[in-house]
């Protein structure tokens, strides 16, 4: 459930229309409810009571300081995976105590910035980074809680593209060899062994997968607990998913993953983190965008939005499906018709739907693209030289741009010359 609903034939965020913030900001646009942020967090949260537990939020889903500051706010903890990440979540006000730093590469520069400020535990992904790490720590006269990332070859059920916990995945220490792993690190200085974790993937819409892995690991606390080490934390990953369609997906409830949580590791007495991203901040963002144009093809009708492929990539990178709607509510005796919903960018990839029926628009409408939070604003880039597209937040009546719309010097003078021109 979101914020985002008609009121009086138009498109709302919370309490305030669509059309009015287009209006003052402009489009393209990001366009995230408070309400709906809080309302997963919070649903997240309360699947996991009676649990001792911290949900870490995934940064890289929506990373705009205001979202993680509004996370903070109620407690959140975070998962990062870059340094860039960790100085975002330190600078929105979370406690060091608090971020898991996660990540299949992490680099020696990267480790010291993150254990000179605190961090609550590395995710190690491989030996060769437990080495860096112990002998990083060593040096810095101070000692790293670890949990070692666990690959349970487990099949996601997901897109290709965001499958993490199979064998031929990059991702974690193969479950086969981790006891091996496990008994490696104790002997290492300065590391302090604090729990096992887990990432099977992203937007899973079946609990199948995380019942496989989580079962495995906890066959795998048992075993590790006999070899002697002390495992007090889980980390369970994030990964679940969200509906993106009304019609063709019907993802797990929170409550339903908590439920398996419990039931799969609650007796072994660890402390339960979770990294969900996508599912906090999936649904809590739309896309805003106008009809540029419609032109007529061969066969088909293209809608020609502002919005491209650059500001919005998951189409394009993982054929993902965005529910678009109209921003003037369609009446209930309205025609529709059938378009390719296309981007200005020069590149056939750049087409957000095939084939989908909409409302009759006209150059100038506005549409959204509903499901548009995670792994949106964060995987835009300048492609075309478009300017990345603002970031504007609402709660209640209120809304704020939380990032601005650059200007085209703003942009072109990023660059910087070489002395020869
Ligand atoms: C991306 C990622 C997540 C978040 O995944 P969602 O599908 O957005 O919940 C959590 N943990 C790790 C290690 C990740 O890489």
């Amino acid at each position: 459930m979101d914020h985002f609903i008609y009121k009086d034939g138009e498109l709302c965020a919370e309490s305030i229309t669509v059309r009015d913030i287009a209006r003052e900001v402009g489009t393209p646009f990001y366009l995230y409810s408070t309400a709906t942020l809080l309302r997963h967090y919070r649903l997240m949260d309360e699947a996991l009571a009676g649990t001792r537990h911290l949900i870490c939020y995934s940064v890289k889903a929506a990373s705009n300081q205001a979202i993680l500051m509004t996370l903070a706010a109620e407690g959140a903890g975070m998962d990062v995976v870059s340094v860039g990440e960790y100085l975002r979540a330190v600078t929105a006000g979370v406690s060091p105590q608090k971020i898991v730093f996660s990540g299949v590469g992490k680099m020696i520069e990267e480790m010291r910035l993150v254990l000179s400020g605190g961090i609550r535990q590395f995710n190690v992904e491989s030996e060769s980074e437990l080495d860096d790490l112990s002998a990083l720590a060593v040096d810095m006269k101070t000692v790293v809680p670890i949990s070692i990332r666990v690959n349970p070859d487990v099949d996601a059920l997901t897109h290709a593209k965001i499958s993490t916990g199979k064998s031929e995945n990059k991702f974690g220490v193969p479950i086969s060899r981790v006891r091996q792993v496990y008994a490696y690190a104790a002997t290492l200085p300065s590391l302090k062994v604090v729990g096992i974790d887990v990432h099977i993937g992203s937007q899973l819409t079946n609990l199948e997968p995380f019942a496989l892995a989580y079962r495995k690991i906890a066959e795998l606390v048992k075993a590790l607990r006999e070899d002697g080490h002390d495992i007090s934390r889980l980390d369970l990953g994030g990964g679940l998913g969200i509906p993106y369609s009304r019609s063709n997906e019907v993802p797990p409830l929170p409550m339903e993953y908590g439920a398996l949580i419990k039931r799969e590791v609650g007796h072994l007495g660890c402390e339960i983190e979770i990294e969900p991203g996508r599912v906090i901040v999936g649904n809590a963002a739309l896309l805003v965008s106008r009809v540029i144009s419609i032109k007529s093809g061969e066969s088909r009708q293209f809608l020609i939005l502002d919005a491209a492929m650059n500001d919005l990539v998951r189409p394009a990178m993982y054929d993902s499906w965005h529910d678009i709607i109209s921003v003037v509510e369609p009446s209930a005796d309205s025609q529709e018709t059938v378009y390719d919903v296309v981007g200005p960018v020069c590149e056939t990839g750049d087409t957000f739907a095939r084939h989908r029926w909409l409302p009759y628009l006209k150059p100038d409408d506005l549409v959204a693209f509903r499901g548009a939070g995670a792994y949106g604003a964060v995987m835009a880039s300048e492609y075309n030289s478009r300017r990345l597209i603002p970031e504007v937040l609402v709660k209640d009546d209120q809304f704020a741009v939380i990032r601005p719309r650059p200007t085209y010097d703003e942009m072109i003078n990023r660059d910087t010359l070489p002395s020869w021109l």
